[in-house]
């Protein structure tokens, strides 16, 4: 009796073995030692091993682990998976950009896209939310809906096939195409917090990844009260997806200002936990014609952030099938930016980048089938849109 229950604990086991990655390395250590019994010396080992394997030398075999024993090796295939998520559609621009479908599970997608030459060396956006809650008007996310939020381990997995796309193994610190990281993909990331959070301690990890937590930014349509604990969980750099410099203007565009007015925005900003001149906070404003795009405004912007160490990145608009606006003319982008600059913050403007795949800023909308509203709450999501 007690041997076919364990045997059918095994057959559990086997038929369902545990995703690691996404562990962050207190909670793989903790899971090492309830599951092999070690002693907390030989968890602390173990865990460093496989953590190297993994987020070093990008291994997804516990059999090419060579420094640990074949018998260990062949438990930890039996518990355990390093299998990453597929790639269902790569798409490579004309100016190098990759954008990657990836699928999750059976109808759930998200997107990530890397951007060489964008920061030190190139720039992954990943996606924290498989659709968004908030719906911003001129974002082709804000369109799809929510469909859930993405747990760490589907976050890390966006780097890990990045990597494994370009190639980037081991995880070099000195010569790495993939030198930054930016949360600009599908989703709010301020209402997946928590996993947000794990994601950049297992990103940052000096003996994985080991990208530096000032090469990693989070961007925020405004989550007011989620950004202090952000800045204090993570150290990761911000962005504000600002838009707008007045109040009326603000709550069209990025309803979420309805709840969180631009002077608490603000306020919120100048208190960002390690925010300094060397830490700017970046300031993004999506240039759409005739909407947000004068020179008043332009002017108004740089009152707005007084005081505030700031960078500004001008994004022209990106348009979508049926988009309600059309990107600001080049000429008024130019003069806007020129008053911008005369206030002393160099280069703004946004180059886009793989436009030819749909792959820039908004334009990111998979065609995942929505989940049903009793599985939703069981996954304890966000507020809906309604609430805001
Ligand atoms: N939800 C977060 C992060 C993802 S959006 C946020 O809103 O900050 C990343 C950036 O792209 C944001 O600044 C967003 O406002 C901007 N964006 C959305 N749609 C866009 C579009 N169609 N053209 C240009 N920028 C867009
Ligand atoms: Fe969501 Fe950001 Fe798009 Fe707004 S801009 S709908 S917050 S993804």
């Amino acid at each position: 009796m007690v041997k076919l229950e364990l045997a059918q604990t095994l057959k559990d086991q086997l038929s369902r073995p545990e995703r690691l990655i996404g562990l962050t390395r207190r909670r793989l250590m903790e899971r090492l030692s309830a599951d092999l019994g070690l002693s907390p010396k030989q968890a602390k080992m173990r865990t460093n091993q496989i953590w190297q394997w993994i987020y070093n030398f990008g291994v997804t075999d516990f059999t090419a682990m060579t420094n640990i024993a074949k018998e260990m090796r062949a438990k930890l295939s039996a518990l355990y998976t390093l299998d990453r998520p597929r790639i269902v559609e790569r798409q490579i621009s004309t100016d190098g950009t990759r954008k990657y479908l990836i699928a999750l599970e059976e109808g759930i997608e998200v997107e990530a896209v890397f951007i060489p030459g964008v920061g030190r060396k190139g720039a992954l956006c990943v996606s924290s939310q498989v659709g968004c809650t908030l719906n911003c008007r001129f974002c082709h996310t804000g369109t799809q809906g929510l469909v859930r939020n993405l747990t760490a381990g589907e976050i890390v997995a966006q780097i890990l096939v990045c990597k494994d796309d370009i190639d980037e193994w081991p995880s070099s610190k000195v010569d790495r195409d993939l030198s930054n990281i930016v949360f600009m993909g599908m989703g709010e990331p301020l209402y997946n917090v928590e996993n947000v959070a794990d994601a950049i301690e297992i990103i940052a990890d000096d003996e994985g990844i080991a990208l530096s937590r000032r090469r990693i930014t989070v961007s925020t349509s405004g989550v007011v009260s989620e950004m202090q604990r952000l800045g204090e969980m993570t150290q990761a750099m911000l962005a504000i997806s600002l838009h707008a410099t007045h109040d009326e203007l603000r709550d069209q565009l990025v309803p979420i200002n309805r709840k969180h007015k631009l002077a608490e925005l603000m306020e919120a900003c100048r208190t960002y936990p390690g925010a300094s001149n060397a830490r700017r906070i970046t300031f993004e404003y999506v240039m759409l014609k005739g909407v947000n795009d004068s020179l008043a405004e332009a002017r108004a912007l740089v009152k707005l952030l007084q005081g505030i160490p700031a960078k500004i990145n001008l994004i022209p608009f990106n348009p979508w099938p049926d988009a309600p606006y059309q990107c600001s003319d080049w000429e008024q982008i130019e003069a806007f930016a020129e008053i911008v600059n005369q206030a002393g913050y160099a280069s703004p403007i946004r180059t886009p980048r793989g436009r030819d795949i749909a792959a820039a800023c908004g334009q990111l909308k998979s065609q995942s089938v929505k989940i049903r509203a009793s599985q939703r709450r069981k996954a304890a999501l966000p507020p809906s849109p309604n609430t805001v």
